[in-house]
């Protein structure tokens, strides 16, 4: 689960992360009195969007001006007018994707005077079942093109779960960023606090880029993107209240209600598949003939008929799906749960795209028999390949 910067921050402050001031405002008149209260002389206007790239991103609309999603103000004047500017409108970014999204929130944080910009995040390293951080001078630039430029700018180090975060690493941190006497002793107690976050809240990601030192020679969080495990978010009630859902798929908050594995994509054929390797290869497989696919589904081992229901209404819900692949391998599922499933969907929301079915495994012949008699317009495949051919020619005929 991901949250906003201005949450995020609130959350690392409470274990002693420095952060600047700021307020979360939801309208431009608010937006005046959270500056006068911040006090200036100078103010930063931050969109609230669960995407990163913000100060590089552009609106979709004229009357946000050509600038970025995030901007310096130096009076309370214009700090109300960049909020007009950019709440309600649809920012742009290199992780947004092209449809971007709307800011209703805004962060508007008390300003700071750079001296220098660095890069901090800390993760889940699965090979060595260890937080990792990373750290790199270069901070304020995507890290991605940092590590493929200059990855000797790059330094990482993982903490030992038994032991804990200890004061070398606190050193291994000073000592890749630069940093000397007061500064380095800063660098220990943010690592500290850092981990301990981290552990405590069970986040699976968190990212400071940048984190700066100011002119007066302190080091800053300026940005911070966190996200939850969120296997682990029945442990913390605070965390999920923080939920944006107007942040999210929803399609996907749908299928989260009945636990199902699904991720919507930018295609036009809608999957339904069991097991996460057959919905990959089947992903794949479209792809090969030249479609894509409007979403991954994994309506998994042992679904009832109400969960592929409900499968099968999300896919439909998807005015980009043309047309839907029903890939199943009936191993603990069974084939003819999933054809009542496919047929009750359909009694409810009706069927306007072609629809391709390909059964094989347990009580496969029955399977195919309720589809058969039920009397709906459906193409049957043999196998995945047969499948996967049927369902591109259809859309392409369609199209
Ligand atoms: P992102 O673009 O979504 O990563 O948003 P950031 O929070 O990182 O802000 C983008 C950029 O705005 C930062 O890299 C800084 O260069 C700049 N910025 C943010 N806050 C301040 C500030 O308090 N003072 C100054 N001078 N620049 C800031
Ligand atoms: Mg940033």
């Amino acid at each position: 689960m991901n949250i906003h910067e201005y949450q995020a921050k609130a959350v690392l402050k409470e274990f002693g992360v420095p952060v600047s001031r700021g307020k979360a405002i939801f309208s431009a008149a608010e937006a005046v009195d959270a500056a006068k209260e911040l006090g200036g002389p100078l103010w930063v206007v931050k969109s609230q969007i669960h995407a990163g790239g913000r100060g590089k991103g552009k609106f979709k609309e004229a009357e946000a001006g050509p600038a970025g999603g995030v901007r310096l103000a130096r009076s309370p004047e214009e700090v109300a007018a960049f909020a007009e500017q950019m709440l309600g409108r649809t920012l742009v970014t290199e992780q947004t994707g092209p449809a971007g999204k709307q800011v209703n929130r805004l962060y508007i944080e008390d300003g700071s005077d750079i001296a220098k910009e660095f890069y901090l995040s800390a993760l889940v390293d699965r090979e060595t079942s260890r937080v990792a951080f990373v750290v790199s001078t270069e901070g304020g630039v995507n890290i991605e093109d940092v590590a493929h430029s200059t990855p000797e700018k790059i330094v990482t180090f993982s903490v030992d779960p038994v032991t804990g975060v200890q004061p070398l690493h606190g050193r291994k941190v000073a000592k890749a960023l630069g940093l000397s006497g007061d500064l380095a002793k800063q660098a220990g107690k943010l690592v500290e606090s850092l981990y301990t976050a981290f552990v405590a809240k069970d986040i699976s990601m968190l990212e400071i880029n940048p984190l700066i030192v100011t002119k007066d020679d302190r080091l800053v969080a300026l940005d911070a993107k966190v996200s939850f495990d969120s296997n682990a978010l029945y442990k913390h009630a605070d965390i999920v209240a923080l939920r944006d859902t107007t942040e999210e798929d929803a399609k996907e908050i749908e299928a989260s209600k009945y636990d199902l594995a699904y991720i919507a994509l930018e295609g036009t054929i809608g999957c339904m598949v069991n097991g996460a390797g057959l919905a990959m290869a089947t992903m794949d497989i479209i792809k090969l003939y030249g479609e894509e696919p409007a979403n991954f589904l994994d309506v998994g081992g042992g679904a009832t008929k109400e969960k592929v229901t409900a499968a099968f209404k999300i896919i439909t819900s998807d005015p980009s799906v043309k047309g839907i692949l029903v890939n199943i391998f009936g191993g603990i599922m069974k084939c003819d749960v999933i054809a009542e499933g496919v047929i009750a969907a359909v009694k409810e929301v009706g069927l306007t795209v072609p629809l391709v079915v390909r059964l094989e495994g347990t009580n496969v012949e029955l399977g195919k028999k309720i589809i058969s008699e039920s009397g709906l317009n459906v193409i049957p495949a043999d196998d995945l390949d047969d499948a996967a051919q049927k369902i591109v020619n259809a859309v392409k005929g369609a199209v």
